[in-house]
């Protein structure tokens, strides 16, 4: 989390996410494909992730429930995943520890005073508006309405990310972008999982049991950072204290390879669609359609 760079290029493109972490599981591969193309590209995380279990042995005294210090702890893992990503404008919204991971939803942790849940929406919008005024990024990146999962902390993150798009008026981004997996995805993970002892999916029949997947006449971009599956896998490494060697994040990358880890795709929440491929007409690019040059040749 060091000083933010100069901003020196035309494409700009800011990601909101909730915890250390969701920047490289949800949109990794996007964000070193865009800084390795020279834009512009900044992430603001929301909490510390102080709620997150903790799978180094050696750490688990900084539990929440304990020196309550992960949330620290967790600052460093981010700022060697960005490194990985090579995303150099990372903030903390409002600051590291302004707001609090506010636990899964239910727990008694959502009432915390600084639980970011209970953040006063047009504030913690504010504080995001500035960074908005700052960097103009012509794309923004969060989650659906559900906050993908449904999480307190990503649904609160979507309710910042979208208001502050409302209240930024005509210096709004161009385009707004929610995470999504297509169904279809799912579906085939499901099958290669199936006969497999940590199957992901264990105990979910259908793909319409989870809380997230998109039919694909839904989603609007299909961004290809299998090039940057490496510094994707190099980042989720990083965030040891939340995903273990035996997550099963590291089981499908050793499956699927770049295809799992590289493949990131979008709905398109505002703005317009640009020039796509294939039956559905998905965009390749999140500034398809913008008129803003890219820095560098975008390669896929
Ligand atoms: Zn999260």
């Amino acid at each position: 989390m060091s000083e933010a760079p100069e901003i020196t290029s035309a494409r700009r493109i800011l990601f909101v996410h909730a915890h250390p972490d969701d920047e490289t599981i949800g949109t990794g591969a996007t964000m070193a494909r865009y800084a390795a193309a020279g834009a512009h590209v900044t992430l603001v995380t929301c909490t510390l992730g102080e709620e997150g279990e903790i799978h180094v042995p050696a750490l688990s005294g900084l539990a929440a429930n304990q020196a309550d210090q992960l949330g620290g702890y967790r600052i460093a893992e981010l700022d060697a995943a960005c490194a990985a990503l090579g995303v150099r404008d990372h903030r903390f919204l409002g600051g590291a520890g302004r707001f609090r991971d506010s636990g899964m939803m239910g727990l008694p942790t959502n009432d915390h005073p600084r639980a970011f849940w209970r953040a006063d929406l047009d504030f913690a919008a504010g504080l995001l508006l500035d960074v908005i005024r700052e960097v103009r990024p012509q794309v923004l990146v969060t989650y659906d309405p559900n906050g993908f999962y449904g999480h307190p902390d990503h649904i609160q993150a979507h309710r910042v990310a979208m208001r502050a798009v409302e209240l930024a008026g005509e210096i709004a981004p161009s385009k707004v972008y929610w995470t999504a997996v297509p169904r279809r995805v799912i579906e085939s993970g499901m099958k290669a999982f199936a006969e497999s002892s940590d199957n992901p999916f264990a105990g979910i029949d259908n793909a319409d049991d989870l809380p997230f997947g998109s039919p694909d006449e839904e989603i609007a971009a299909e961004v290809d950072g299998r090039k940057f599956a490496e510094a994707k896998f190099a980042a989720v490494q990083a965030h040891a204290t939340q995903i273990p060697p035996t997550n099963w994040l590291f089981t499908m990358a050793g499956s699927f390879g770049g295809d799992f880890m590289g493949m990131e795709y979008y709905r398109l929440a505002v703005g317009e669609k640009g020039p796509g491929n294939g039956p559905y007409g998905w965009e390749d690019d999140l500034f398809a359609g913008l008129d803003v040059p890219a820095t560098a040749p975008l390669s896929a």
